[in-house]
């Protein structure tokens, strides 16, 4: 049974053929919503709607947001930027070229893709702009210098665009997850010389001891995104199993 709390709404979900963004564009169409996902390869099963679109490319996410709108009903009312992409080291181990590469992507690209959705959000009753951030914007994470300061700077992005749009009725908001079991963990496992002491490395980070599950964020999301939220702007929801606000005693051995 179609739970109507989305219903008659649009969403557009970047990065939303896999993970995180997948798990939400899902979540939202069982919700009710009319939802597209925005992907380099836009493989999404029905009725989900795929539409191609680099988001460092600005034309081409300007025609991308224009098809999913006319797809979805002719308008957006939930825009879910959560494209991104991962670097590792710390401060000397990435060029000027990759500082510029990662934050074009997980910065800018988010901006792109909210400038081209603005003039359907503002015709909305009911927008909401809901960012994929992380636990790396609030925490010192090692090795994660590069993709700390992106997601940095997609918090304040968030609590700025929400001081800006008030007025026009959208709301901005963003998620924290902390490591969170998708391809992309997945691809990082593989990479590391000893997968498995990695995988319980990365889960013992976490006070919960297990990773976070695409469909945890995805449920924050959908929190952030819905109607019923309406009083929630300029948010950041921690989903991390605790890995931000709890200081643990080590466990007895
Ligand atoms: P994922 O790799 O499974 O999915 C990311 C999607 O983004 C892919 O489908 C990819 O094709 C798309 N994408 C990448 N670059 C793009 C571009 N230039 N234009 C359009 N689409 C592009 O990763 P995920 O784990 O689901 O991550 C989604 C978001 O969650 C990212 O913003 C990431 O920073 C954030 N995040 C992930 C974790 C984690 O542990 N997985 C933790 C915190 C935050």
């Amino acid at each position: 049974m179609t739970d109507p709390e989305f219903s008659g709404l649009s969403a557009l979900v970047t990065g939303g053929a896999s993970g995180i963004g997948l798990a939400t564009a899902r979540l939202l169409a069982a919700r009710g919503a009319r939802v597209a996902c925005l992907d380099l390869t836009p493989d999404v099963p029905g009725p989900l709607v795929g539409v191609r679109a680099d988001v460092t490319d600005d034309a081409a996410v300007r025609a991308a947001v224009a098809t999913a709108a006319a797809a979805l009903g002719g308008r957006l009312d939930i825009l879910v930027n959560n494209a991104g992409i991962g670097a590792q080291g710390g401060i000397e181990d990435n060029p000027d070229e990759e500082w510029h590469r990662v934050f074009d992507v997980n910065v800018v690209g988010m901006v792109r893709t909210t400038r081209a959705a603005l003039p359907h959000l503002r015709r909305s009753p009911s927008a909401a702009v809901v960012n994929t951030c992380s636990v790396a914007a609030t925490a010192g994470l090692p090795q994660r210098a590069l993709y700390s300061a992106t997601k940095g700077a997609v918090l304040a992005l968030t609590r700025a665009a929400a001081a800006d749009l008030v007025g026009d009725g959208i709301r901005v908001t963003c998620v924290n997850p902390g490591t969170a079991d998708t391809p992309w963990i997945g691809r990082l496992l593989d990479a590391a010389d000893d997968p498995v002491a990695e995988r319980a490395a990365l889960e013992a980070r976490q006070p919960t001891g297990r990773l976070v599950t695409a469909d945890e964020v995805a449920g924050a999301v959908a929190y952030l995104a819905s109607p019923r939220s309406a009083a929630t702007t300029g948010t950041d929801l921690a989903v991390d199993g605790g890995m931000q606000g709890l200081r643990l005693r080590p466990r007895p051995s």
